[in-house]
């Protein structure tokens, strides 16, 4: 019996993998088609200031409407255009496509608030990043003030001094740095103190649930405490209802980041955020 049931969990097993490999291979195989045919698009989702009620940043999340799988997340296409190499291509069109947002928000006259551009570690890493990181925000005029970056720990492996270099002259510009999704990988105090980064995220996984864990708050207070301490700002991410943002509001959190404020929101939407900063829960 037992047998019989670990086979036909395997069958399952490989015809679930049969199904999630085509996928992934078509995925892959549309990549380049969804970029020259412009099914990427921006959403930008809101940061709030507890303390002061209103809307101080936001995050700029890409999202791809694909013609036969309707929208698909970054979660599942990002690893895969890593893969390949093209994230170098869809990281280059992000950050072109916030410039010239930006610039669009500025001529339009909107009061702008920073945006903040996730960048994976593959792309940080090729050798010409940050010519055409600093091209675009020429071409479009966006002062530095405007642009954050998120980072990840595993841009750090192997290539701390690299990273460290580049991260020091973005900074001199007055680009800002986050840390992304803290309280995930190594976490390890020795960089971050190294680092000097103005911003730590902590990642959503601690944050759900955090009202009935106490080993969450713990930690989550633990990471407060210690980006404070090295005088960095603090974001929470994933925060989707009151208790979470209560208990992170004790914590003296900065910013606070998920559902309970807003989904990430359609360029229009975006921009009606502008002209108030106002949020309703
Ligand atoms: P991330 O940078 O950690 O972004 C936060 C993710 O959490 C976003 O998912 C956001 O929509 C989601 N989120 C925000 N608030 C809540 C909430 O209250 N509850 C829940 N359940 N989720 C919430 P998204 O947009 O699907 O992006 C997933 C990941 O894909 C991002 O994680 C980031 O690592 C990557 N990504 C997204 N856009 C880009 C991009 O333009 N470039 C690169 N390199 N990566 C990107
Ligand atoms: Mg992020
Ligand atoms: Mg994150
Ligand atoms: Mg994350």
């Amino acid at each position: 019996r037992v047998k019989n049931r670990s086979k036909n969990d395997y069958e399952f097993f490989d015809r679930e993998m049969k199904i999630s490999n085509q996928r992934a291979f078509q995925i892959k195989n549309d990549l380049r088609m969804g970029l020259e045919n412009n099914q990427f698009y921006m959403v930008y989702q809101p940061k709030v200031s507890p303390e002061e009620g209103i809307v101080t940043s936001c995050e700029a999340l890409i999202r791809w409407k694909h013609p036969d799988f309707q929208e698909i997340s970054p979660g599942e296409f990002i690893p895969l255009a890593e893969e390949l190499g093209m994230i170098n291509d869809i990281g280059d069109w992000v950050i072109e496509n916030v410039c010239r947002q930006l610039q669009q928000w500025e001529s339009l006259g909107y009061d702008l608030l920073p945006v903040s551009i996730n960048l994976s570690s593959s792309q940080f890493l090729q050798v010409n990043f940050t010519e055409k990181f600093w091209s675009h925000l020429q071409t479009y005029r966006v002062h530095p003030a405007w642009i954050q970056i998120e980072i990840t720990e595993s841009l750090f492996i192997d290539n701390m001094k690299y990273v460290q270099q580049i991260l020091e002259t973005m900074k001199e510009q007055g680009i800002k740095v986050a840390l992304d999704d803290f309280g995930t990988g190594y976490s390890s105090l020795a960089y971050l103190q190294k680092l000097d980064l103005d911003i730590l995220k902590i990642d959503k996984s601690l944050i759900r649930g955090i009202s009935n864990v106490s080993t969450k708050k713990e930690i989550a207070t633990t990471i407060v405490q210690l980006g404070k301490s090295l005088g960095m700002k603090v974001v929470a991410e994933g925060v989707e209802n009151k208790d979470e943002m209560e208990i992170l509001c004790r914590y003296d959190i900065d910013e606070i980041q998920g559902y309970y404020y807003s989904k990430p929101l359609t360029v229009p939407a975006m921009s009606e955020i502008l002209k108030t900063k106002k949020i309703v829960p």
